[in-house]
């Protein structure tokens, strides 16, 4: 199952990855993270990307479009992949459909998690990650069980990204409003597009995913 979860920053695509990856066995490959931990690991490719993603702007099709070729000719992806924050332009969403077509890849289905841009600000202001696992909580809509003690990993260290800082999260959500309209047309005219209501409990949508992809 090769899919691709789309959706504005804080729709939920990582937390519905997080409970795809578990029911499917499917690797997540989602850019963000990708970036994220070459900026800690203090790589060339971090450092490019750092300056991009501070201010809430995209990191230069050319670069994005290369690390996702690498990540989808690893072998981990055989019976699927799933795709999130990637594309995220119309130049991403041909290049995709370049290298897919090398790997004699397909995709499947793009689910699109929609969620109104002004319920979005709340979920980037409350958003805060686990440090050793990634797990993704919110401190009112998805508090881990025990307070400060992550579910998944039981770490105990916590951080809030840079980017969900007021100063950048604006910018973000222009940059992505403007460029997602022609990406999801595009799959539209595909007819891979689903899209999925995300203005509604983490396991009710998680329900609907599930629906499309079991279909
Ligand atoms: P994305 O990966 O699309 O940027 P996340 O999955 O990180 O979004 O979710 C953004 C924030 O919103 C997180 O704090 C997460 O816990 C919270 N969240 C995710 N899904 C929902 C939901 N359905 N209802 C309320 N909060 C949610
Ligand atoms: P995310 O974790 O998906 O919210 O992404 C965080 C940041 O990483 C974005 O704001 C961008 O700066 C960068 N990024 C992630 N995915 C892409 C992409 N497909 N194209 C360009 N930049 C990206």
């Amino acid at each position: 199952m090769n899919l691709i979860l789309m959706g504005l920053p804080g729709a939920g695509k990582g937390t519905q990855a997080e409970e795809i990856i578990d029911k499917y066995s499917i690797p997540h490959i989602s850019t963000g993270d990708m970036f994220r931990e070459a900026m800690a690991n203090g790589t060339e490719l971090g450092k490019k990307a750092k300056s991009f993603m501070d201010q809430g702007n995209l990191v230069p099709d050319d670069i994005t479009n290369g690390i996702v070729k690498e990540r989808l000719a690893q072998s981990d992806t055989k019976d699927g992949f799933l795709l999130d924050g990637f594309p995220r332009t119309l130049d991403q969403a041909q290049a995709l459909d370049e290298i897919l077509a090398d790997l004699n890849k397909k995709l499947d289905a793009v689910i699109e998690i929609d969620v109104k841009p002004d319920v979005l600000i709340d979920r980037l202001a409350g958003r805060f990650i686990c440090r050793t696992c990634g797990a993704t909580y919110h401190k009112t809509f998805n508090p881990p069980k025990v307070e400060g003690t992550c579910d998944r990993c039981g770490g105990h260290d916590f951080y809030q990204r840079e980017d969900d800082k007021p100063e950048a999260v604006k910018n973000r959500l222009d940059v992505n409003i403007k460029n997602s309209q022609p990406i999801l047309a595009y799959y539209q005219a595909q007819n891979l597009l689903h899209k999925v209501d995300g203005d509604r409990d983490i396991q009710d949508v998680f329900t609907d995913v599930k629906k499309i992809i079991g279909a």
